[in-house]
């Protein structure tokens, strides 16, 4: 059984949007990162270039073990019962308490579409339904990150992550393919803003909870809890 599962539509997703939760809860619990796509859309750097940089990321974040589910790029979509099953196979097989997910609210057509397949397969993996799969297996939690600060009023749970800070940076650096500039790269959005994006982001959630860095988390379900001091609320 493995605590986090991870789904990222491209990767360095996971890594831009929690990797710093990733970082700061791999030494106590099982990760796993599973990769939709290999991104073989991007503008820049190839798969074999690629597959070295998530190796290097890989090993900074001390994640367990990380698959990729060979949809492909810019395919993604939440209509197809192939791709609904290859997700609710490896919910079942690896049967995490947790499931991190991309949110509904990002610009990239396949972030949206893995926000729908992956809620989809969170809930049809506890049915009496694709048996063929694996057998029915319920995850309790499921959380959503956004590359963007979101403003709408779902609930948000804030992570600290300013002590392991230096070490997400560390790891969105093994990716300089995609968010580094050089002669031969082509200009794009990720690698002219993205890592801007993404600090500044994360430097404003900081600052909303009292740090210097935090990620947050989004989720649409009721908190219940036995003792209303086992959570801490920031003002
Ligand atoms: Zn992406």
């Amino acid at each position: 059984m493995i605590n986090i599962l991870v789904f990222s539509p491209h990767p360095d997703d996971a890594e831009l949007c929690v990797g710093g939760t990733i970082i700061k809860h791999s030494d106590k619990y099982s990760i796993i990162i599973v990769d939709l796509s290999i991104g073989e859309c991007s503008a820049n750097g190839n798969n074999t270039v690629r597959q070295k940089e998530i190796d290097r990321a890989n090993a900074l974040l001390g994640i367990n073990e990380r698959i990729c589910l060979d949809i492909n790029d810019c395919e993604i979509s939440s209509n197809s019962t192939e791709q609904l099953k290859k997700v609710i196979y490896t919910i079942r097989k690896y049967r995490p308490s947790i499931i991190i997910s991309p949110y509904m609210l990002d610009n990239h057509p396949d972030h949206k579409e893995t926000y729908k397949l992956i809620k989809s397969a969170f809930k049809k993996s506890s049915l009496n339904v694709y048996l063929d799969v694996g057998p029915v297996y319920r995850c309790k939690y499921i959380y959503y990150y956004s590359q963007d600060i979101i403003s709408n009023n779902c609930n948000k749970l804030y992570i600290d992550i300013t002590d392991i800070y230096d070490k997400k940076l560390l790891a969105l650096e093994q990716y300089k393919s995609q968010f580094k500039m050089n002669m031969a790269s082509k200009v794009t959005y990720l690698n002219k803003y993205m890592i801007q994006k993404i600090t500044s982001k994360d430097t404003y959630n900081g600052a909303l909870i009292g740090c210097e860095y935090a990620e947050e988390l989004l989720y649409d379900g009721l908190m219940v809890c036995d003792n209303i001091f086992d959570y801490e609320l920031y003002y």
